[in-house]
Parts: structure tokens; sequence; C-alpha cells
């Protein structure tokens, strides 16, 4: 029977080699896609950034490029509200947003009025400003302690949200607007639309480098556990099910691709950053602000689909 080779045994994994081997096959591509400037202030980011970082679950850092350079996390927070609206719903949160991939773009209407305000998933705009509804009824501060919960998660006191990005957001959010009023018509948003919008763009303001990002992540591939400090952020199961729905809906209509090529659950944001879960292995950031027509990271996906494959691992 065939052994594997030492350069692809978990024990053995030299990733800085490997990312150096990546980014020598594409640091010629053409440079593919367009930062997103339906946000004023991303629109000023440098489309060149590229950055990466991997931690494993015993601690082993692997970094390459801008790896340190904070950017937009974006809609990868909404990994981040959800599981602080999941610890304090439970299982009753699911009745006001399914688990199903969308199919739609992140910001799509069509859905919800035949859905009847339900969206489909926490992940697309419209579920995630239901996980901040949620959020802003439990918490007397919302800002404040779900920051706070961010960096306790992050094991850094220094994360925070960025007003700039959250006010550019906020003037022009018309589509965010259409989505929050077509639910509130539907009973599905309990609470103020200013104050809960007010919260959705500040959250999606988040700023971290890619270290930053990997490390904050690296609970979902202990199982719910902050391999650090040892304390439990989410139960086991709910850990699962966070990432089975970033498997199914982590990159939007786009999520079926990206589990095709990478074989990992994951979550991208507009700011040009993904994050994905090796359980059990590692957690790893990428960041490159040109996006493909899905609102994904182009060179982020690529990158990601030649790791797995050269390191023939991935969940499948
Ligand atoms: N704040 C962004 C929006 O609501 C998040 C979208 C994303 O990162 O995909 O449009």
């Amino acid at each position: 029977m065939a052994t594997l080779a030492p350069a692809f045994s978990p024990k053995h994994m030299d990733y800085q080699r490997i990312f150096e081997e990546i980014n020598e096959e594409i640091k010629n591509d053409a440079p593919c896609g367009e930062v997103a400037s339906y946000i004023p202030e991303l629109g000023r980011v440098d489309p060149n950034k590229f950055g990466v970082h991997l931690t494993t679950v015993n601690g082993e850092h692997y970094s390459f490029g801008d790896s340190d350079e904070k950017f937009s996390i974006q809609s990868i927070a909404k990994v981040l509200s959800l599981a602080m609206a999941y610890n304090m719903e439970g299982e009753a949160l699911w009745e006001r947003v399914g688990v199903e991939p969308s199919g739609t773009p992140f910001n799509s209407l069509v859905q919800l009025e035949y859905d009847m305000g339900i969206p489909r998933n926490p992940f697309s705009n419209a579920g995630a400003l239901v996980i901040a509804d949620i959020l802003v009824s439990h918490l007397a501060n919302p800002k404040e302690e779900f920051i706070r919960f961010v960096r306790e998660v992050s094991g850094n006191n220094e994360i925070d949200y960025c007003t700039r990005i959250a006010e550019s957001e906020k003037s022009m959010g018309y589509r965010n607007a259409a989505l929050i009023n077509l639910m509130k018509s539907f009973g599905n948003i309990k609470n103020d639309i200013d104050v809960v919008m007010d919260f959705y763009f500040n959250l999606c303001s988040i700023e971290m480098t890619c270290k930053e990002l990997s490390r904050t992540f690296l609970f979902l591939a202990t199982y719910g556990i902050c391999p650090e400090t040892k304390q439990t952020i989410l139960s086991v199961s709910k850990a699962k099910r966070i990432n089975a729905i970033m498997q199914l809906c982590g990159f939007y209509d786009e999520a079926g691709e990206f589990s095709f090529k990478v074989g990992l659950p994951g979550k991208s944001g507009v700011g040009g950053g993904i994050v994905a879960i090796y359980p059990n292995k590692y957690s790893i950031a990428l960041w490159s602000p040109r996006l493909n027509k899905k609102g994904n990271s182009s060179k982020g996906i690529k990158f990601l689909e030649l790791l797995t494959t050269k390191t023939q691992a991935s969940i499948f």
C-alpha cells in the first residue's frame, strides 16, 4: 500500500514552503476582479494587497505577504455575531432564520418575499440583519458587548470597529434598508430599524489582520474551545453546526464552487478577506481585495484551492 510522502503527512506539513510554492505559481497571473466600491471607503483600498496567515491547533504560525496589515473583515464578522446569538437564543434562533444555501447574491431581496421575511441562512445580509436584531434584543449595549465578545474570542483587546467604514456603508446602505424594512413588515425584526442597522454596519466594519483573523477563528477548528485559554466559546454541537453553515452558505451563490474547489468550511467578506477552517488542524485567513463577480476574493480562493490540492488534505 502506498504511504504518504513526508511533505504531505500532517505531522510534517511544511506550510511555509507550500505558501512560497503557491505564490511562485500564481504571482504572474493577471490581476482578476475589482475592489468593492459600493462602500466608498472600501474602494480606496490598494487592490494588490495580499496576505495569508495559518494558525494550527497546536499553536504554530505560518504567514505570507501583507499578513500583519488590518483590513475590513465585513461579512466574516457574521460568523461571530451568529456564535454570540446562538449561545443566547439556543435552537429557537432557527425559527427566525434558516440553514439552507440561498443560491443568490449576498444582498438579494428576491427570495425574502416568497419566504415571508425568513432569510434562508444567517450569512446573507438579510440573515445577518435578523441576527443583529436578536443581539439588540438581548444586549443592553450591543456595540460594547459584542466587541467585548470578539476580543475575548480573539484573545486580543485591541480589536475594534472602524467608524469611518461603518459611516461610509451607512451613507450608501439602501439595499440593507430595503431588506430590513421588508423583514420588519413580516414581523421578523423586533427592534427599531435604525438601531439594528447601526449595529450591523458597525459589526461589518471590524478590522483585523490575517494573523488576528486566523487566531480568532481557531475555536471553530477546536470544537468550540479556545485552545489557548481553554475557554468554551461554543458547545461541540454548536461549533459543528456553524462549520456546516459556513460550508453551505459561506460564499453566497459561490458556496458550491468553493466547496468543490477548496473543500473546507469558510466565510468571505467584501473587504477581500476569507477565513477557512480545517477541523482539528488549522484556521487560515487570507486577504486580497479584488473580488470576483460573486463578491468573493479571486486570489484568496485560488490560493486556498492550491493549498488543499498540494497538501492533499481537505475535509472530503
Ligand atoms: N457590510 C456588507 C454589506 O452589508 C457585508 C457584505 C459582505 O461582506 O459580503 O453589504
